[in-house]
């Protein structure tokens, strides 16, 4: 039977932007599927969704075939952070790519449009900056980062693949760091690990000399470039950059947050890991022209919400 809602899974939908998507949907009125194996997120990012009479929440693992019938499909499942990804990295390419087929299987038979999170890892440690998707990378194959380059690459090239040989309509965003509440504080990401660092006042640890550089986009003005691109006309398949262009080195950025948070918390140098990308920043003239997208919330701005989030997980004892 037809219903009137548009059905959309998520899969990862527990995660950090997984989670702000689901809400986002569900606002819009849409029938969301979240579906999760709970590698990296527990269910504290959705509890809040579990009551929604348009939420349902699956524990699944999408490197196994699932059958469902939906209308949409937004493949988020994969753990982002580097400590995660590398802690089981035979898992982390499953997940890319196993995932990846199964997701366009489920796609390729219900005729469902079909969005990819892949993202700047695919530029690699980039000899060309700004990125623009035009620039194929520079990605080490066998280094301990090649477990999500490759895994999202290979990615990349399925749905292609599906769209040339199949007919899919597919959606490929390459997301850039992106930031804020329901980061997991353990996650071992930038921003997180420097918040909660300076709001408990111990060291903020910088990977080597700080002077490597990123740019971050806030959750809610990507969880809007994402819904953009899903929504917008067939021909935009991607893959299309989605990221903040401001860039700043992670030296800035410590003392960003250490203004923010009035922390007295002291700088100390760790070893930079191995492949870390030197630069990163996106060239979004793409999306700013085929989206009319752009990302809205500064820095600042959007740290100091982000540090609201983690003072009040730290008051309630949960980071
Ligand atoms: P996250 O770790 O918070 O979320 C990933 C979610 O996927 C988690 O809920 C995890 O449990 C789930 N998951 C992992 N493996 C799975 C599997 N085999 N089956 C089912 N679920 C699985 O990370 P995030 O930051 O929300 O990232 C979401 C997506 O966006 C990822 O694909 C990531 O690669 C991509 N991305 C994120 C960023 C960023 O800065 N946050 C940047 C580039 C790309
Ligand atoms: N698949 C799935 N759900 C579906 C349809 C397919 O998980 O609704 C999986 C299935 O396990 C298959 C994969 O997607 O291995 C790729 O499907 P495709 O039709 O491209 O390939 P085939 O089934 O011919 O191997
Ligand atoms: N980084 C850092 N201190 C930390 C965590 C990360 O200086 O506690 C650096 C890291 O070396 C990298 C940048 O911050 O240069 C962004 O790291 P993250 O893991 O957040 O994202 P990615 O490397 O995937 O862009």
């Amino acid at each position: 039977m037809k219903t009137l809602n548009k059905r959309v899974l998520v899969t990862g939908g527990a995660g950090f932007l997984g989670s702000h998507l689901c809400e986002r949907l569900l606002e819009q009125g849409c029938d969301v599927l979240c579906v999760d194996n709970f590698y990296t997120a527990t269910k504290d990012n959705i509890r809040h969704l579990l009551g929604h009479p348009h939420f349902e929440l699956m524990r699944h693992d999408v490197t196994f075939p699932l059958y469902v019938e939906v209308d949409e499909i937004y493949n988020l499942a994969c753990p982002a952070s580097p400590i995660h990804y590398q802690s089981d990295p035979v898992q982390t390419t499953k997940t890319s790519v196993h995932g990846a087929i199964n997701m366009l299987g489920l796609a390729k038979r219900t005729g469902a449009r079909i969005f990819q999170a892949s993202t700047s890892e695919v530029y690699g440690d980039p000899e060309v900056h700004p990125q623009g998707e035009g620039y194929w990378g520079r990605v080490n194959p066998i280094g301990p980062r090649a477990c999500y380059d490759e895994g999202k690459r290979c990615a990349e090239t399925l749905f292609f693949d599906y769209h040339r040989q199949h007919g899919l309509r597919i959606k490929v965003a390459r997301i850039f760091n992106t930031y804020g509440p329901r980061m997991h504080p353990d996650d071992g990401r930038v921003v997180s690990n420097f918040i909660i660092q300076a709001l408990r006042n111990e060291p903020i640890t910088l990977y080597g000399d700080g002077s490597q550089s990123r740019a971050f986009c806030y959750v809610d003005d990507m969880i809007e470039g994402i819904v953009r691109l899903m929504e917008g006309p067939e021909t935009v398949t991607g893959p299309i950059n989605l990221g903040n262009p401001v860039e700043f080195s992670m030296r800035e950025l410590a003392e960003c947050v250490r203004e923010l948070t009035g922390s007295n918390a002291p700088l100390i140098e760790r070893p930079l890991p191995v492949d870390d990308p030197r630069q990163r920043r996106p060239d979004i003239s793409l999306a700013r022209e085929l989206l009319a997208w752009e990302p809205r919330v500064q820095l600042v701005e959007g740290l100091r919400r982000t540090v609201e989030y983690f003072e009040a997980l730290l008051r309630r004892g949960l980071a």
